[in-house]
C-alpha cells in the first residue's frame, strides 16, 4: 500500500435523509485538505462520493443510475460508495462500473484516511456497527445551506416489520452530549442560525441520564444560535414536555414531524409499530391544542401487503379529520432484510400508484389550509437563498415564503408579513 501524493479533485452526492445530508457534511470537511480541490457534482472529478440510502428500491436504482451516469461521463472517475446501501449490499455494489470503495456506516467517517492508500483492488469495508455511543470529531459546517444540520443520534432498535435501517444503521446510540454541544457552538460561531436535530430515532436518545428535552435546554443556552429543529421523531417517543416548550419564546421552533405510516390497526399491527391509530391521533390532537400554529407533518407508507381499501380509506380519513398539514407518501417496496417480506397479499403497482397520488393530492390540500390559516400574520423568516429578484426562507412552522427585495437577506432573520399564496409558497412583504 502506498500514498497518494498529487492533487485530486473530489466531488460528494447525498441520497436519502436528513441523517445522511448532515454525515456528507461532516466526510466533506474532513477533505479539506491541500491534497483536496472540492468541486460540486456537476463537474468531473477524479472521486465521486456517493453517500447512499436503502430506505425503499428507489434508492437502490438511484445509486445505479448515478454511478452509471457519472461513469459515462468520467470514464476515469474513481467512486466511492458509502453509508446505508453499501452496508447492507456489500460486494454486491462492485459490479456497478468505477467502484472503487464500498464503505459501510461504522468506517464512512474514516474515508479520508482510506482513498489516501493507493490500492489497484477495489476496496469492499463494512465491520459491524458499534453499540456504544459515540462522539464526532469534524463539524459538519455546510456554507451551501444557512440551516446546519446536527446529528445527535444513530441507529434503531424498533425493528419496524417493513425497515432495514437497524440492519444498515446497527442499533439505536445516542452521541457525547458535550459533544453535541462543541459541534453547535462550532456551527454557531461559523454563522448558522438554526440547526436541525437529527438521528435515526432522535427521541430514544439518553446519554448519561440526558434526555432529548436536555440537549434541547442545553442548546438553547448557545446565545448566536436562534433556532433549533427537531427532525423527524417517532410516535411514542415525544415527551408532552417537548411541545410545551413550544410555546412562547423557547427557540424549539413550531414544527413537528411524526410518522403515522398507516391509520389502520391492522396495518399498524402488522408493520410491528408501537401505537394505535388512536393513540397517535390523540397525540397529535394535543399538539395542536397546545400550539395552535404548530405544522405537524406525517410520512404514509401506501400498499403495505394486505392494505385494503378500506384500510386506506381509514388512512384517508385520519389524515384528512385531524391536525396534519403535511404527508409524506411513500408506496411499499420488499426490503431484503425486513420481515415484510415475507408476508402475502402483496398490493399491485398500478394500486399503489393511484393510492399515493391520492394521498398527495389530499397533502397539498391540506398544506394550503395550513398555509391559509398563516396569511396576514408576520413570522419571523429565515432567509436562505436568492433566485432572480426573489428571496426564499422559511418560517419555524416551515412555510416557505418568498420575498422581493433588493437588499442582501442571505442568512438574516426578518420579520415578514405573510399576503398570498403562490405555488406552495406564500409570499409576503418585509416589515
Ligand atoms: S422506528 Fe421503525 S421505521 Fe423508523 S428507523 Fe426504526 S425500525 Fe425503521
Amino acid at each position: 500500500m502506498i500514498k497518494q501524493t498529487q492533487t485530486r479533485t473530489i466531488s460528494f452526492y447525498t441520497f436519502g435523509c436528513r441523517l445522511n445530508q448532515a454525515e456528507t457534511a461532516v466526510i466533506e470537511n474532513s477533505f479539506k485538505d491541500p491534497q483536496y480541490t472540492i468541486v460540486d457534482i456537476s463537474q468531473p472529478a477524479d472521486i465521486v462520493v456517493i453517500n447512499t440510502c436503502t430506505v425503499t428500491e428507489n434508492g437502490d436504482a438511484d445509486t445505479r443510475h448515478l454511478v452509471h451516469k457519472i461513469s459515462r461521463l468520467n470514464p476515469s472517475a474513481q467512486i466511492a460508495l458509502v453509508g446505508c446501501q453499501a452496508q447492507i449490499q456489500k460486494e454486491k455494489l462492485l459490479d456497478l462500473p468505477n467502484i472503487h470503495w464500498v464503505v459501510g456506516n461504522a468506517k464512512k467517517f474514516d474515508l479520508a484516511q482510506i482513498v489516501q492508500a493507493v490500492d489497484i483492488k477495489p476496496q469492499v469495508i463494512t465491520p459491524a456497527i458499534p453499540r456504544e455511543s459515540f462522539s464526532i470529531a469534524l463539524a459538519g459546517i455546510d456554507s451551501r445551506h444557512t440551516r446546519a444540520n446536527l446529528k445527535i443520534q444513530d441507529g434503531c432498535d424498533f425493528f419496524c416489520s417493513f425497515c432495514e435501517i437497524p440492519y444498515a444503521r446497527g442499533r439505536a446510540r445516542s452521541r457525547n452530549f458535550e459533544n453535541i454541544l462543541q459541534e453547535a457552538e462550532i456551527l454557531t460561531a461559523a454563522g448558522h442560525k438554526e440547526v436541525v436535530l437529527t438521528g435515526i430515532n432522535i427521541g430514544t436518545y439518553m446519554f448519561e441520564g440526558k434526555t432529548l428535552l436536555d440537549v434541547i435546554d442545553a442548546l438553547e443556552q448557545i446565545s448566536g444560535l436562534k433556532r433549533i429543529r427537531i427532525s423527524s421523531i417517532e410516535p411514542t417517543t415525544v415527551p408532552k414536555d417537548l411541545i410545551q416548550k413550544m410555546r412562547g419564546t423557547s427557540k424549539l421552533c413550531r414544527y413537528l414531524h411524526i410518522p403515522l405510516q398507516s391509520g389502520s390497526n391492522k396495518i399498524l399491527n402488522q408493520m410491528e409499530r408501537k401505537y394505535t391509530v388512536e393513540e397517535f391521533v390523540e397525540f397529535i390532537q394535543f399538539a395542536h391544542k397546545t400550539v395552535p400554529e404548530i405544522c405537524i407533518g406525517t410520512d404514509v407508507i401506501v400498499g403495505f401487503p394486505g392494505e385494503t381499501g378500506e384500510d386506506f380509506q381509514q388512512t384517508f380519513d385520519v389524515l384528512r379529520e385531524n391536525p396534519i398539514d403535511y404527508v409524506h407518501v411513500f408506496s411499499y417496496s420488499k426490503r431484503s432484510l425486513a420481515k415484510s417480506r415475507l408476508l402475502k397479499n402483496e398490493i399491485s403497482a398500478p394500486t399503489k400508484k393511484q393510492r399515493s397520488q391520492i394521498l398527495r393530492d389530499l397533502s397539498n390540500r391540506k398544506r394550503r389550509v395550513f398555509q391559509e390559516r398563516m396569511l396576514q400574520t408576520a413570522p419571523e423568516v429565515l432567509f436562505e437563498e436568492k433566485k432572480k429578484d426573489t428571496w426564499l426562507g422559511v418560517t419555524d412552522n416551515y412555510i416557505r415564503v418568498k420575498v422581493r427585495s433588493e437588499r442582501n437577506l442571505h442568512n438574516l432573520l426578518v420579520k415578514v408579513q405573510l399576503q398570498q399564496i403562490e405555488n406552495q409558497t406564500v409570499a409576503g412583504q418585509l416589515l
